[in-house]
């Protein structure tokens, strides 16, 4: 997938009988007509809406998401929240301006590999766990990693159970 900045689709949200609704649009996404290659953008697009009940992708068809679909796509929006999140966590020890693992270097990098392929989250949980017990990364960030990587990898459990539960096909 290409380096350039990640943005959200073209979205509105239309609240009818007390039901939300995202609808975006992808008439104009460079993309191959598939929801997969517009994963990202999407991810971002419910960034900011909450309590959504539905979402409808129209591009040339039109695809309508509810329940499992909707809750999957909410999660994969939650953990990339929490990556965040994670990222604004203080550099206090000097050690922390050349750690590999300091949070505003980390994070953002791993928010963006994420949410373009949500199934690689485990892989990446256990790469990082491995770069943890290296010395060269300063204690603090190194105590935190661990409390981190953990709430993410129950994040990814509970993700993944549902999307097996739905054999939902975006994630592999
Ligand atoms: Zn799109
Ligand atoms: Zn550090």
């Amino acid at each position: 997938m290409s380096e350039k900045e990640l943005v959200s689709c073209d979205h509105k949200t239309v609240e009818s009988s007390g039901t939300r609704k995202l609808v975006v649009n992808c008439k104009r996404c460079e993309k191959e007509h598939s929801l997969s290659d517009c994963l990202p953008s999407l991810i971002l697009s419910l960034e900011d809406e909450y309590n959504i009940d539905s979402i409808i992708v129209s591009d040339f068809l039109e695809e309508q998401y509810i329940g499992s679909g909707v809750k999957i796509l909410s999660q994969i929006r939650d953990i990339a929240g929490e990556m965040e999140t994670f990222s604004s966590r203080g550099e206090d020890e000097k050690k922390c301006m050349e750690c590999e693992l300091k949070p505003s270097i980390l994070y953002p990098r791993l928010k963006r590999k994420f949410i373009q392929d949500p199934g690689i989250i485990y892989e990446m949980i256990g790469n990082i766990s491995v770069k943890v017990e290296r010395k060269e990364n300063c204690h603090r960030c190194r105590r935190s990693l661990v409390e981190e990587l953990e709430i993410l990898g129950n994040r990814a459990i509970s993700l993944r159970s549902e999307v097996l539960k739905e054999g939902f096909d975006i994630i592999g």
